[in-house]
């Protein structure tokens, strides 16, 4: 990956739940912040199951993180001189934020944005659709499957809520490859 000379960009890292996009989301940080980068990391403050001041990933890396309410808090609490900008579980913002990322990399920012590109029906969740078309770099992770072992990219809800957003980890949710995904419905 050769990185652009002059000019912003997109990055999209997506896939289910436990395929290590947060932590993929950490490793990059984490990197531009040893190159002495101005970076901001930014999360929905809808995602506090581990701490409201960074972003966690399951296997307990942590960076500093934001939490917004809304699209509107995320410009307001922006530095004007931000560099690289990091956004996690970015489904959970409404469709604004791929005109947001957008802007930011028109002004020269690196922009890195994480998510879940399925809901736990198996479609697509919220911007993420928009934001896949739109961004120069897409990585999507798969996590593995916890019945049979195959490479999975459908976030199984374990419980009957049919609401679309329901925060959890292990308890809510498991990691399943397609064959399972029908099996299971
Ligand atoms: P995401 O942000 O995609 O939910 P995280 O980066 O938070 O993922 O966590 C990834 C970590 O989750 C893995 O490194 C591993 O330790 C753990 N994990 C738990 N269940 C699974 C699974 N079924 N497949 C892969 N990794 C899993
Ligand atoms: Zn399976």
């Amino acid at each position: 990956f050769i990185p652009p000379k002059d000019i912003g960009w997109v990055e999209v890292i997506c896939g289910p739940m436990f395929s290590g996009k947060t932590e993929e989301l950490i490793r990059r940080i984490r990197r531009a912040s040893f190159a002495k980068q101005r970076v901001q990391v930014f999360k929905p403050k809808i995602d506090d199951r581990y701490d409201a001041n960074a972003i966690v990933s399951h296997n307990q890396e942590r960076v500093e993180g934001i939490p917004v309410s809304d699209l509107k808090e995320m410009r307001q609490k922006l530095d004007p001189h931000v560099e690289v900008v990091g956004i996690d579980e970015i489904q959970f913002f409404d469709q604004g934020v791929v005109d947001f990322c957008d802007e930011l990399a028109n002004k020269g920012c690196r922009v890195i944005v994480a998510g879940l590109d399925l809901d736990y029906l198996g479609e697509p969740f919220g911007p993420l659709p928009r934001l896949i078309c739109q961004a120069e770099y897409v990585s999507k992770l798969l996590a593995i499957c916890v019945r049979c072992g195959n490479p999975a990219h459908h976030s199984y809800r374990l419980s009957t809520d049919p609401q679309q957003v329901l925060v959890g980890s292990t308890d809510q949710y498991e990691a399943i490859c397609r064959r399972c995904f029908k099996v299971g419905q």
